[in-house]
């Protein structure tokens, strides 16, 4: 069979290897270029028949099957950029065994980032315990599994007793060096299926599923407390040390595994009284405040003793510089503990239901605000970017609230940008894309938000209504440092391109970095090297300074597609490379 039909009969084939006598590659003919070279000829007819000598790369890229991936993205990154596209013969003993593309390489190496980010977030640094975060988690994928076998559960709130005398006496080395080997010994009294994590400082926190008694979680406490009463020797010093365990157990006490930690954190401060003790909760031990409401009233009263503030962070193009946005950041001045992480508050507010009190404030004030600039014409082709929480694409009110506060504000719906959060678009089902869809008629744009920390796969993305994708600033970050990470962000823009997303780069800090975007055609750019988040005065200096001397005369250039996206989705054959 010729090349030709061999490609018309799997529309999927993406290369081809020719190979002499012995098996051995000699040259690779790529569809996209076989068919560019069919269409520039005077037609099909006349080159179908001549042989694929001349149509085929006599120089293609070959490797080993046990060449590292490494190396294989180091060569695909300097001046190899060809073989993304082109694809590379992969042998074996020097015989060919696959064709390989540089699109199913960028796959693992961002699935291999991605487990390393997601480790990163979701662990802690000194013990490699699961953090807070990953232990609520656990904790309710157990909770629900218990559910279904009709099984207890009992979670150990633990803390270290006179942690802070080991701490200010020995210096905090020894004490890094005791968390760590006291998180080891908990390991070796749980089992495989239970869960320790470091909630904090020296709180730990502990899981034991599918438990038949509570008798046999009172076991493991007497265990813990045990094997933490044995002395310690660090780095010369022998350290004797007891800990605290309060106790909760499901069904018994909640089936919420936030509230079951709460009370299991009550009934530790019952045992700290006694120390090297576990304390069970009881109904007694409550303390007045329940969390939830407390957040609930908190964040409430910060909305209404304006004690939240919005922040404006600039968008340019990265070639011209010429702004195209700005993008909406909320910020809580605390008045008893300063500005709050961000971050934090929206947790709390997620967790607590207030997240669409917070979506509420932001719209009604950045709107506000960037009407009243655009009348003092400053900005006035700009967009204006919010940061919307899955949880809100889910409950449906959102399109009306947006609609609202366009109107009250004077403004049109297509200054609007939403940023979502990979895992927000995630979870989206069909009602979610069904309403960013209708927002998108009104000319509202979606942008995914930090991509690459999440786990959405770039055929998801061409499925979902979005037109903007925002790379993580964790990449960004690495522009600069190895070849290998800078061509990681090549390959994402490349790919974006290629499903006509606008590409914006996150967190870029240096020039650096904003000159590889531009060679590598990233359309805009966000971070500290244009400006950081700045409060509305500052934000409208900034925006006068910027029009009285534009950096750039050219316009944003409108971004479209450059590749064809069906190079994306026509890959099927599987490089065979181990990590
Ligand atoms: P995001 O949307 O990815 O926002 C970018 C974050 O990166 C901001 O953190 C910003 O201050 C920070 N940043 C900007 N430039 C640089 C840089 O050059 N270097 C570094 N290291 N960081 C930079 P921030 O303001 O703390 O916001 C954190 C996250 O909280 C946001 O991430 C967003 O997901 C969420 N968020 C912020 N405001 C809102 C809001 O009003 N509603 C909702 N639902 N989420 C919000
Ligand atoms: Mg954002
Ligand atoms: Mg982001």
């Amino acid at each position: 069979m010729g090349a030709h039909e061999a490609f018309i009969a799997d529309p999927t084939l993406y290369a081809l290897a020719v190979v002499d006598d012995h098996g051995t590659p000699i040259g690779l003919i790529n569809r996209f270029r076989f068919r560019e070279t069919l269409w520039q000829q005077s037609g099909e007819e006349t080159l179908k028949n001549r042989p694929v000598g001349m149509v085929m790369d006599r120089t293609p890229l070959i490797l080993d099957e046990h060449a590292p991936i490494d190396q294989l993205s180091e060569i695909l990154s300097d001046d190899h950029t060809k073989y993304i596209f082109d694809g590379f013969i992969v042998t074996r003993r020097g015989k060919y065994l696959g064709i390989g593309t540089g699109f199913s390489l960028m796959r693992r190496i961002t699935e291999r980032r991605q487990a390393t980010l997601a480790h990163l977030a979701y662990h802690d640094t000194l013990t490699g315990l699961p953090n807070r975060q990953l232990f609520l988690d656990r904790l309710g994928q157990a909770i629900a599994s218990a559910a279904r076998n009709r099984r207890r559960l009992a979670v150990f709130y633990i803390d270290l007793d006179r942690f802070k005398v080991v701490n200010d006496s020995l210096g905090h080395t020894i004490g890094d060096l005791l968390l760590q080997q006291i998180s080891e010994r908990f390991h070796s009294v749980i089992r495989k299926q239970d869960t320790v994590a470091r909630l904090s400082g020296d709180e730990f926190a502990v899981v034991l599923t599918e438990m038949a008694s509570f008798e046999r979680a009172e076991l493991v406490a007497q265990k813990l407390l045990e094997v933490v009463r044995q002395p310690f020797i660090l780095d010369g010093h022998a350290v004797h040390i007891s800990c605290s365990i309060g106790a909760v157990v499901y069904p018994d006490h909640s089936d919420n595994q936030h509230t079951l930690l709460r009370m299991a954190d009550d009934a530790l401060s019952a045992a700290k009284r006694l120390r090297n003790t576990m304390r069970r909760y009881t109904d007694d031990m409550a303390r007045p405040s329940a969390m939830t409401p407390l957040v609930f009233s908190t964040v409430r009263r910060a909305i209404d003793l304006e004690e939240l503030e919005v922040y404006y962070q600039p968008q340019a193009d990265v070639r011209t510089g010429a702004l195209s946005g700005l993008e909406a950041l909320v910020r809580w001045n605390d008045p008893s503990r300063g500005y709050v992480s961000t971050n934090e508050l929206i947790q709390l507010a997620e967790d607590a239901g207030v997240i669409s009190e917070i979506t509420n404030f932001v719209c009604g004030t950045a709107m506000k605000q960037f009407r009243s600039w655009q009348q003092a014409r400053l900005g006035h082709d700009m967009r204006l970017a919010i940061n919307i929480s899955g949880i809100e694409v889910r409950d449906g009110v959102l399109p009306a609230m947006l609609r609202q506060h366009v109107r009250d504000a004077g403004l049109s719906m297509s200054m609007l940008e939403l940023e979502l959060t990979e895992s927000g678009l995630m979870f989206s089902d069909v009602v979610a894309t069904q309403l960013l869809s209708d927002l998108r008629e009104d000319g509202v744009r979606v942008s995914v938000d930090d991509f690459g920390t999440g786990y959405s796969s770039l055929s998801r993305l061409q499925r979902l209504p979005v037109d903007v994708l925002k790379i993580d600033k964790a990449f960004v970050e690495d522009i600069g440092i190895g070849a290998k990470q800078g061509a990681l962000v090549r390959a994402i823009v490349m790919m974006a391109h290629s499903l006509n997303l606008t590409v914006v780069a996150e967190g870029v800090e240096t020039e650096v970095q904003r000159a590889f975007l531009e060679r590598h055609g990233c359309d805009l750019y966000q971070g500290h090297l244009l400006s950081p988040p700045l409060p509305p005065a500052q934000m409208e200096q900034y925006l006068r300074d910027r029009h009285a001397r534009p950096r750039a005369t050219e316009r944003a250039r409108k971004t479209c597609a450059r590749t064809s996206s069906t190079s994306v989705r026509t890959i099927k054959k599987k490089l065979p490379i181990q990590d």
